[in-house]
């Protein structure tokens, strides 16, 4: 008996049936929230913030920690959620990253800071709250991304109105229901909806910040509507993250970590390593070494921990998936392995693919597939292939893999990303700023740069 989902789940005739990823088993029903209250949760949320802002930093740091350890006590049945309604088999160390990511956000230091001091006159710089942030997150990392959205928030004394994705919006509610035993009436609400409910909170006046994670699409409406607001917005957006391996590089070292950058969470990751460039002296093995992984990955329902992939989360990702492989398939790609659904597993599980002699124009390389496929790209020119890397409208991540740092260091310099890694893709830390640029967003998440955003500055002189 799952306690934290029999507590947020409502009634079959109240709510909305939430699928099972793997099974496509009802898991529970999720309450579908009106218009009228979101505008009820809103209220809420501004009347809560003054007082929430009055008890300082120390005491909101410290009811912080004590979420989080609340959390970490019932990772089990949080992460079993996640993993019915997600799909993946890591639920229960999401929920613990989870609680990592709210302590960094609790401890994390901002002082104001002098900005003239003279002796006569003096000026300093404070961070203020902003008033309600909404929060509308995502379907990939739900419980994790719901946290590096409303720990900052919550840190720098701001209420917040939390809109989880329709795919997955009982772990989220879960992790409103962990939140909510700690904190005053009001502080924290989580308003389950689907589009016109997150549409409608991004476009609601008492709304002063939005920090949204998302396709771009979503995130182009969001801008729109933030004309009539103002609200500020940090925005993380889609990827179609490159990666560039240069000759010489071993390709036994850095095998596994390619592999996993792109395979992680099934390929359902923001700055998942999307398209891979590798120089044509190493091409045939960089392939066969990632076709040998792809083909031994354990993949089945998240619920057995011995599985690493689990199924696409919903049938319109699972669409896009089959469909930018079979466009490569009738461009004459190569598919090296996978290429198809694994119906046996269920309904929504696709094997590890590995596509060969694809090039830019292909779909699958122009377009990010967002699950576990991955097209290998041959060059024969390092500026070539750090123009075609550069080549899109997304500006996520980008990785560069070689055995020689400093030639790879240059080369990031080069790549257009709000971050570059070398040999590594997609890892993320709390102290460390993670945003996008291009048509992936802007505003940055994580770290001091993390709660600046999550804050008004004022300057005072005297
Ligand atoms: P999505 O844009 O379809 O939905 C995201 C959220 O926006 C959902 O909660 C949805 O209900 C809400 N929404 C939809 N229309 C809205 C509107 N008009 N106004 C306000 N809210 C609205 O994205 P998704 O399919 O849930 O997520 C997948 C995408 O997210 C991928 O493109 C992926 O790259 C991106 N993503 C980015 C990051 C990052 O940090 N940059 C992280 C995870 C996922």
């Amino acid at each position: 008996m799952n306690t934290l989902l029999s507590k947020v789940s409502v009634a079959e005739d109240r709510g909305r049936p939430v699928l099972d990823a793997a099974t496509r088993e009802v898991v529970g029903h999720a309450p579908v929230h009106t218009v009228d209250q979101l505008n009820t949760a809103i209220a809420a949320a501004a009347a809560a913030q003054p007082n929430w802002a009055a008890l300082g930093h120390a005491e909101r740091s410290r009811l912080l920690h004590a979420i989080a350890d609340d959390i970490d006590a019932h990772a089990v049945e949080l992460g079993e959620i996640i993993t019915h309604e997600q799909g993946k088999a890591g639920g229960e160390g999401e929920a613990h990253g989870a609680a990592h990511w709210l302590r960094a956000a609790a401890d994390t230091v901002l002082e104001p800071q002098v900005l003239h001091d003279d002796g006569t006159s003096r000026a300093e710089l404070h961070y203020v709250p902003l008033g309600v942030v909404a929060s509308i997150g995502p379907w990939n990392f739900p419980v994790m991304i719901a946290v590096w959205h409303v720990a900052p928030a919550l840190r720098m004394g701001n209420t917040v109105v939390l809109k989880p994705s329709e795919n997955t919006p009982l772990s989220v509610l879960a992790l409103a229901e962990i939140f909510r035993r700690h904190l005053p009436e009001g502080v924290l609400t989580a308003v389950s909806g689907d589009r016109e409910v997150g549409a409608a909170l991004a476009a609601h006046p008492g709304v002063a910040k939005i920090v949204f994670t998302g396709s771009t699409a979503t995130g182009r409406r969001i801008v729109e509507s933030s004309a009539s607001n103002l609200a500020r917005l940090t925005l993380e957006l889609g990827g179609n993250d490159a990666g560039i391996v240069l000759p010489g590089t071993d390709v036994d070292a850095i095998a596994d970590k390619l592999f996993w950058a792109a395979f992680m969470n099934t390929g359902q990751v923001c700055a998942a390593l999307k398209r891979l460039y590798v120089h044509e002296s190493i091409y045939p093995d960089v392939v066969e070494a990632l076709a040998e992984r792809a083909e031994k990955a354990p993949m089945g329902p998240g619920r057995d921990k011995a599985n690493r992939l689990g199924p696409v989360q919903n049938p319109a990702q699972f669409e896009i998936v089959s469909r930018l492989v079979e466009d490569a398939r009738e461009r004459g790609a190569r598919i090296v392995t996978g290429g198809a659904a694994a119906a046996e597993l269920g309904p929504l599980f696709y094997r590890p693919t590995i596509i060969a002699d694809v090039d830019d124009g292909a779909a699958v390389v122009d377009e990010e597939q967002f699950g576990p496929v991955l097209p290998v790209i041959r060059y024969t020119d390092v500026d070539d292939a750090v123009r075609r890397a550069n080549n899109t409208e997304q500006g996520l991540g980008a990785s560069v893999w070689s055995a020689d740092p400093d030639e790879a260091a240059a080369v990031a310099q080069r790549l257009e990303a709000g971050t570059v890694w070398i040999n590594q893709h997609g890892g993320v830390d709390p102290a460390i700023p993670f945003g996008g640029t291009k048509a992936s967003g802007y505003g940055l998440e994580f770290g001091v740069e993390g709660l600046k955003a999550m804050a008004a500055t004022k300057v005072i002189r005297r």
